[in-house]
């Protein structure tokens, strides 16, 4: 019998999957989908107790078993305390759960609220205190981002505001509407042969080292510079790929008037192309809100 996620084999919470849980079950209370959980928990790279990806059913029977509550069902139905087991949700939120799941119109009302909330900024906030992921909490309308190690939270609305006008002051500067064209101008097929050239280059550089010609550093150092250039070259094609719902060379305005009609998954789409990460850090090492948001740019 292998051991059910939350908890250790000889039966004590593991306070990191117990975390994991507690997170997985305000999503669902909050109405988030079973489907954005699954692509937020591989996004982080969380994985099961056998070390397969979660599925959305796995996660239901996860947070509805009675079990995570402390509780358990006897023979003749009735709800009870488990003296074997230690809770991981309060017995509040583990209902409200099992509500939410027991509801028939639950995936038409997540769609609807999908669509008109959606959280631009998944799997890129990092906590300025421990590096650890941060996430959205959803109090029914999530106002916050929260890390769990519990020592940074940030209003979610003037944090996301923030983010938001320093990726269009990027995309409508200058420099970076002169480098669109030229990656334009390039083409996608150019940035292409690049990658394909530099994993031929990567190749050749282990056959290199593999026959002894050249030493571990040297290598090591030739494989890193064929991986940026690389990365970079994907970078372009990414920048070409948003660059394909704007008129041919975009000037700022253009790109405002974009941005103001796109749907939320075309802007999350271009801060993705933009944004490597947003580090967030504690109110006392910043003068003012904005401050505390940092942007890692790609
Ligand atoms: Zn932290």
């Amino acid at each position: 019998m292998s051991r059910a996620y939350g908890w250790t084999a000889d039966g004590s919470v593991d306070s990191v999957e117990a975390d994991e849980l507690r997170d997985m079950a305000e999503w669902i209370v909050g109405g988030g989908s079973g489907k954005s959980l699954v692509a937020r928990l591989n996004a982080d790279g969380v994985r099961t107790v056998s070390g397969k990806p979660w599925s959305a059913p796995v996660i239901k029977r996860a947070l509805t078993n009675p079990r995570i509550a402390g509780k358990q069902v006897t023979k003749d139905g009735a709800l009870v305390d488990n003296p074997n087991v230690e809770p991981i949700l309060d017995e509040r939120l583990w209902k409200r759960v099992c509500d939410r799941y027991a509801d028939p119109d639950r995936q038409q009302f997540v769609s609807r609220r999908a669509n008109s909330e959606p959280w631009l900024l998944s799997g890129m906030v990092r906590c300025g205190h421990c590096g650890g992921p941060m996430y959205p909490h959803w109090n029914g309308n999530y106002k916050t981002v929260s890390a769990r190690c519990g020592q940074v939270v940030i209003q979610q609305k003037p944090m996301l505001r923030e983010v938001v006008e320093q990726v269009l002051a990027r995309v409508t500067s200058p420099m970076w509407l002169d480098a669109l064209a030229a990656a334009e101008d390039n083409g996608a097929d150019h940035y292409r042969a690049v990658i394909d050239m530099s994993e031929e280059r990567t190749a050749a550089i282990m056959v290199d080292y593999g026959a002894g010609r050249i030493d571990k550093s040297v290598a090591d150092s030739a494989v890193a510079a064929a991986a940026k250039v690389k990365a970079e070259a994907e970078q372009k094609i990414a920048e070409i790929g948003f660059a394909t719902g704007l008129p041919a060379r975009p000037t700022a305005d253009d790109v405002i008037a974009w941005w103001e009609a796109a749907r939320e998954r075309d802007r999350r789409a271009l801060v993705q192309v933009v944004v490597d990460s947003v580090t967030v850090t504690k109110p006392e090492d910043a003068d003012s809100l904005p401050d505390r948001v940092r942007i890692t740019w790609k």
